[in-house]
């Protein structure tokens, strides 16, 4: 199908599961051995044991709900209560999920978009994980690849290399607010990529994508013929001076996948509920086969709870503004807090203050510190020595950076950032007096 003088690589070829799986098994495990849970474990078994009875402070992972300030709303536990008293879902769900959660996402997504999603665009995943491997799967063919951020997600290159898809690294640029280097997509483009990703709100950087940027992102995937992939788990988690735009704004310029989850925004991740969304009002992906994939692809694939499905009409209808705006506040003062505090540990700068997700990225500055090597080096000393973890930026694909999350309690992050300093202050190198 011609569009203009788009080519839309996902056309050439008819998207055909058999061989997919063919391929999957075929395809050697290319996956790194770098997983955040991996490198969190390494960190956790290095707590100085000395330290018993001062607790360890959790600066690098992504789950809040142990703090009470992040529990979730009670709209959403009352929800959950009633589906499953009502003992309507102690059935098996369609594959695709049940039709009034899927009818509730598109609702819930339709109040930001210029066009309407029908329950027919919804396809309910177990956490938005389980949208990222569905994804990638149903766009993987022999020789195809795709363009990831860097840093970014690493679960994105675990399930490229488990489907077969040759991964290529465009920039994020710490100087222009974590934007997307669009002339690196363009060089690194070709007729075998199959699509890019996006993460907005970003993590690991925190940073939330002007509409104007976004546009640019879809221009230039437009341009490609790929799809947008957009991870938009942390949708609507901007506190700063950029509002969330979905990138499924866009869907008439571009075929969008949005993927998302309530794990983030309701504080939730345990109870695995997410979704994978084609923003596509043109068509293309159904006349493409991609639709069909994607449905052939969940026939196989276990589902997402059916009680947490059939609470989620009730938990979006219930939830009040307020919540979301309490969590809002606590995690703008949070990234205040935490950039102003970088300011004073020496050895460490942040080039761009967060404006959503849960997470900043920071420098390290090496050649400031006297006996660290690199950033995992500088992990594994501040866990035993100070009981603090943050995650070593390599994990996320920028090696000498560290990610941070200030995601906590307020008074854990200013314990942890104090932590912090006391580590740098400790092994900064020494000033020459007469410098
Ligand atoms: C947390 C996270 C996910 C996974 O979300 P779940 O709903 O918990 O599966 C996906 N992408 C990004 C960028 C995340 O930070």
């Amino acid at each position: 199908m011609e569009n203009g003088s788009t080519k839309w690589s996902f056309h050439e070829e008819k998207n055909n599961h058999q061989q997919q799986e063919e391929e999957e098994e075929e395809a050697p495990n290319k996956a790194t051995a770098i997983s955040i849970r991996g490198v969190l474990e390494t960190l956790m078994g290095n707590l100085d044991p000395e330290e018993y009875g001062r607790p360890a402070i959790p600066l690098a992972h992504g789950d809040p709900s142990a703090f009470p300030c992040f529990r979730t709303t009670s709209a959403a536990e009352d929800a959950i209560i009633d589906t499953l008293k009502s003992a309507n879902y102690n059935h098996y769900a369609p594959a695709v999920g049940l039709l009034p959660a899927r009818r509730a996402v598109a609702d819930y997504l339709n109040k930001d978009l210029p066009y309407k999603l029908t329950p027919d665009h919804i396809y309910l995943t177990l956490g938005c994980v389980q949208a990222i491997e569905v994804a990638l799967a149903v766009l993987a063919r022999p020789g195809g690849n795709i363009l990831l951020p860097r840093p970014g997600f690493p679960q994105y290159e675990t399930r490229a290399a488990s489907s077969g898809l040759e991964v290529r690294h465009f920039d994020l640029l710490p100087e222009q607010g974590w934007e997307v280097d669009l002339e690196a997509v363009e060089a690194l483009g070709d007729q075998n990529t199959v699509a890019m990703v996006i993460i907005n709100p970003g993590n690991p950087c925190g940073n939330v994508y002007s509409y104007e940027h976004l546009k640019r992102v879809a221009e230039t995937a437009r341009k490609l013929g790929i799809i947008v992939i957009a991870d938009e788990v942390y949708g609507h988690i901007a506190f700063g001076s950029t509002p969330f735009v979905p990138m499924g704004v866009f869907g008439a310029l571009v075929p969008v996948l949005t993927l998302g989850s309530i794990s983030k925004r309701w504080v939730v991740p345990g109870w695995r509920m997410g979704w994978l969304v084609t923003n596509d009002p043109l068509d293309l992906l159904r006349d493409s086969g991609v639709v069909e994939s994607i449905k052939n692809y969940l026939n196989t694939t276990t589902d997402p709870v059916t009680f947490i499905q059939a609470a989620i009409p009730k938990i979006f209808e219930n939830t009040k503004e307020d919540f979301f705006s309490d969590i809002l506040n606590i995690l703008r003062d949070a990234a205040d807090l935490c950039y102003g505090k970088i300011q004073d540990i020496p050895c460490i700068s942040c080039p761009q203050k967060a404006e959503g997700s849960m997470f900043v990225m920071v420098k390290l500055n090496l050649s400031d510190l006297e006996d660290i090597n690199d950033d995992i080096d500088f992990c594994l000393k501040l866990a035993r020595e100070e009981s603090t973890i943050v995650l070593p930026g390599v994990t996320v694909g920028m090696k000498n950076w560290l990610r941070i999350t200030f995601a906590v309690d307020p008074a854990t992050l200013e314990d942890g950032l104090e932590r912090m300093k006391a580590f740098c202050q400790r092994h900064a190198k020494k000033q020459s007096i007469l410098s």
